[in-house]
């Protein structure tokens, strides 16, 4: 698998590849039952099933890494944050960050483009209970590592969505940048950035999930903070 990555020539030949994965047993078992099964809402739709490839233009300047896709969302629409609430509230702040097009995000034939923006998760198959195993993480980190790497030219600014993708994140360094990541790690807090040489800068952000926007732990003017700041760091008006 790592070998197929590193062969991907562009992002459109890694979104094939990536969607073609079955590394992990107990994830294309879950990806496969979720989409069999079907939430009942949703039930004469056909699910997309399958690993969930990264989403964005492929000069982008600023980069949204997140854990994995949703079980109901990414995994029934095929793209990333689209078709659940966690989506809802992510893509109505980048629009009115200007970075989308339009605010809302629900089946991959809506319209939807992003500016000078790529969004992406640290694990590409929707694991049960929005848990990956670290074997897991490992298995897929050649998927983002490779994105990575594919958007470098342009890649100023990421932001981590929650901890798990803080701590994806390390990784990336060392694999594409050819850097040793800082010792200890930056802890991920909201609002937290770390900035080294020659690398983008990581701004972490809590997780866009219903736990966290239905509680209030995140607002849209704390996205909304995030997102003025990415820009800035990025350069993008
Ligand atoms: S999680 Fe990643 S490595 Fe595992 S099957 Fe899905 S795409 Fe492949």
């Amino acid at each position: 698998m790592v070998a197929r990555a590193a062969r991907a020539a562009d992002l459109a030949d890694l979104d094939g590849a990536v969607s073609d994965c079955f590394a992990c047993p107990r994830l294309v078992a879950w990806r496969e039952e979720v989409a069999r099964v079907k939430r009942a809402a949703f039930r004469d739709q056909d699910y997309w099933g399958r690993p969930v490839p990264g989403l964005g233009p492929p000069d982008a300047r600023i980069a949204i890494l997140g854990l994995a896709p949703a079980a109901h969302g990414g995994n029934r629409t095929g793209r990333i944050f689209t078709g659940d609430r966690s989506g809802d509230v992510l893509f109505a702040a980048l629009h009115r960050a200007g970075l989308a097009n339009q605010p809302t995000s629900v089946a991959s034939d809506d319209g939807l483009t992003l500016r000078e923006t790529r969004i992406f998760a640290a694990v590409r198959c929707a694991p049960p209970d929005n848990k990956p195993t670290p074997a897991e993480r490992d298995t897929c980190a050649p998927w983002l590592h490779r994105e990575v790497e594919l958007i470098r030219p342009t890649l100023r600014v990421v932001v981590a969505l929650g901890a798990f993708a803080w701590a994806a994140w390390w990784p990336v360094l060392r694999q594409v940048y050819g850097q040793r990541p800082p010792t200890p790690r930056p802890a991920f807090g909201h609002g937290a950035h770390w900035s080294g040489e020659s690398v983008p800068d990581l701004l972490g952000c809590y997780h866009v999930s219903q736990q966290n926007t239905f509680t209030g732990r995140l607002t849209p003017a704390m996205l909304d903070d995030v997102f003025t700041r990415a820009k800035d760091l990025a350069g993008v008006d």
